[in-house]
């Protein structure tokens, strides 16, 4: 069966595993992994990935603000109190114990948005921060997932010379 990208993103999602699949423009050949992988995997990325706030991943890559989000993610919100990120979801019910999140859906019009609602712009013009941070859904801190992801996508957080 084939799914369009965000169904099939989501598909993803819903079986608690990571993984940034599509890009507008050429697909990236993913694994999937399990939580302890996850973690695992961020941690040596960051040791070597600096982040240029450059909002490239945020504004280009569709799968930042039209992709899902995970069973974790509204945990998380909720725990932090922040009601005002989940009506920004819209919850599909697939079937028993399968529900997917997608996101990012206007809660005024029910349409997918066209940038992220948390992306803010720096005052300087130079660049981008996300307004959720600490709190942003899985597949944002996973992305990139690794050195070759980064390159295939665009983005030049490995970069030395950058
Ligand atoms: S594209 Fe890479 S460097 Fe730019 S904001 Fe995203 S993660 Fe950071
Ligand atoms: S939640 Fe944050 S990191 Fe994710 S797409 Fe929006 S601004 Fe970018």
């Amino acid at each position: 069966m084939v799914f369009a990208p965000r169904i099939y993103n989501t598909l993803v999602h819903s079986k608690q595993y990571f993984s940034v699949v599509f890009v507008r423009g050429p697909k990236v050949k993913t694994k999937a992994c399990s939580h302890e992988q996850f973690n695992d995997s961020i941690q040596i990325m960051k040791r070597t990935f600096h982040c240029r706030n450059c909002g490239h991943c945020c504004l280009n890559l569709i799968d930042a603000y039209n992709g899902c989000v995970s069973d974790a993610d509204l945990h998380r919100w909720r725990d932090h109190g922040r009601d005002d990120l989940p009506i920004w979801v819209k919850t599909l019910d697939l079937g028993p114990d399968n529900k997917l999140h997608t996101a990012w859906v206007d809660p005024e019009t029910g349409d997918d948005v066209e940038r992220c609602p948390w992306l803010l712009d720096r005052i300087d013009r130079k660049g981008h921060l996300c307004g959720i941070d600490d709190i942003k859904p899985d597949h944002c801190r996973a992305y990139p997932e690794h050195q070759n992801h980064a390159a295939a996508t665009g983005c030049k957080g490995y970069d030395k010379n950058q």
